[in-house]
């Protein structure tokens, strides 16, 4: 078997084949209607329950990216999937044989749909094999991870973004032109969060694997939001606490609820909660002269607004997946940063270490330097 080539010598292919195509094409093309150009190809590192559920049918409906490979330790369920999508056994690989991945020049971008705690391992693995990454959220388990892991894009001159499905969605977009136009006032109180009952044993429960409870996993969103709300900036300051557990043998070593409060340069505050043991799913952003309330605000559909002037019901994408994937597909041709880029994952984690440690230390104000 051939020696996989060196990152930097696996990206001086991927650049010219680039560059070549690109001149091929525009000599081929002169003077005549430009076809489609080649769709990226992508491969799912995980298959597991949002691989399988959500992404899948994505990659259905992408128009600028196809489905050519796996990740999986499951050699047989990689087999499914080369049968379903149509593409070779050859690039179904192991998570220990990523590198592999350099070699094979159909493989664009690797999407990491992995446990919270493989994320940084599975996306680094991608970058050195010199594609372009999708990581799910959490970016990582740590801001330190996050660090490594932007690092691991940067030297091998990849893409890295987050699966922050949201920020394609059109009621997160009026959100954002809220903030941006000011129609009701500045959105100065935020409220919110998601929870859900957990009642099955799952990874998400284990601080090893998911890196912490409910914050990690469903306060992300809530975090997210309210940044959109206030204008795409981070919070100043944090303060948290953490509810005592209703079920602390099925939560051993993570929180089972959490509350927070985010404070933002303007004056902007946001009181948000998340737990793995009630059920809530509301974002609401309210000025002087006027609010916007969406509920449920963060699944993978059906997502319904109200605003003062009454429901705002926007024509809505079949798949919020396939937009995201199309737009980091977009971002990659274009060669320029994707909106939902490694550095807003980070900007979340440190956020979220700060609502952490404010709730280990009984509520004290822990302010935010991004
Ligand atoms: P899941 O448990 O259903 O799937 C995880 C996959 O990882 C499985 O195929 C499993 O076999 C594989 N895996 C590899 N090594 C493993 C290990 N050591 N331990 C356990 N599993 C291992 O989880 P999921 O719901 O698909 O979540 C995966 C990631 O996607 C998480 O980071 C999660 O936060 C994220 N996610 C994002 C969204 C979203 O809306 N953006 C929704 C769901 C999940």
């Amino acid at each position: 078997m051939k020696s996989p080539p060196t990152p930097a010598s696996t990206r001086r292919s991927f650049i010219g084949r680039i560059a070549g195509g690109a001149a091929a094409l525009a000599s081929l093309t002169r003077g005549r209607a430009q076809p489609a150009p080649r769709k990226l190809g992508i491969a799912l590192a995980g298959l597991g329950g949002y691989a399988t559920g959500q992404l899948a049918p994505a990659l259905k409906l992408t128009q600028h990216v196809e489905l050519r490979g796996v990740i999986t330790g499951s050699p047989d369920k990689g087999r499914q999937w080369a049968k379903e999508f149509g593409f070779p056994e050859d690039y179904i690989y192991h998570y220990d044989k990523m590198s592999r991945l350099a070699e094979n020049r159909d493989i664009d971008i690797v999407y990491v749909v992995t446990p919270n705690a493989l994320h940084l391992a599975h996306a680094s693995a991608a970058a050195w094999a010199g594609k372009h990454v999708i990581c799910e959220k959490p970016l990582a388990l740590t801001v330190s991870e996050c660090d490594a892991m932007l690092a691991a894009c940067r030297a091998n001159r990849v893409k890295l973004s987050v699966g922050y499905r949201l920020q394609f969605e059109p009621h997160y977009d009026e959100l954002k032109r809220l903030a941006r136009d000011g129609d009701f006032g500045r959105l100065a109180k935020m409220s919110g969060g998601l929870s859900f009952k957990m009642t099955r044993p799952q990874w998400r429960a284990e601080r090893k694997l998911a890196g912490g409870g409910p914050l990690m996993d469903l306060g992300i969103y809530a975090v997210q939001a309210a940044c959109m709300a206030a204008g795409g900036v981070a919070p100043i300051a944090i303060t948290a606490r953490e509810l005592p557990k209703q079920r602390p043998e099925f939560f051993r070593d993570v929180e089972e609820t959490i509350e927070w409060t985010m404070e933002f340069a303007r004056g902007e505050r946001g009181d948000f909660s998340t737990s793995y043991n009630q059920g809530l799913d509301r974002f609401r952003a309210e000025g002087d002269q006027g609010w916007i309330e969406i509920a449920p605000a963060f699944q993978y559909g059906g997502l319904k607004a109200v605003t003062s002037r009454g429901p705002f019901t926007p024509a809505v994408p079949p798949s919020q997946q396939a937009v995201q994937i199309d737009d980091f597909a977009r971002c990659i041709r274009e060669d320029r940063e994707s909106p939902v880029s490694g550095a807003m994952g980070r900007r979340d984690m440190v956020i979220i270490e700060a609502i952490y440690a404010s709730a280990a230390q009984g509520g004290k104000r822990i302010e935010i330097k991004t």
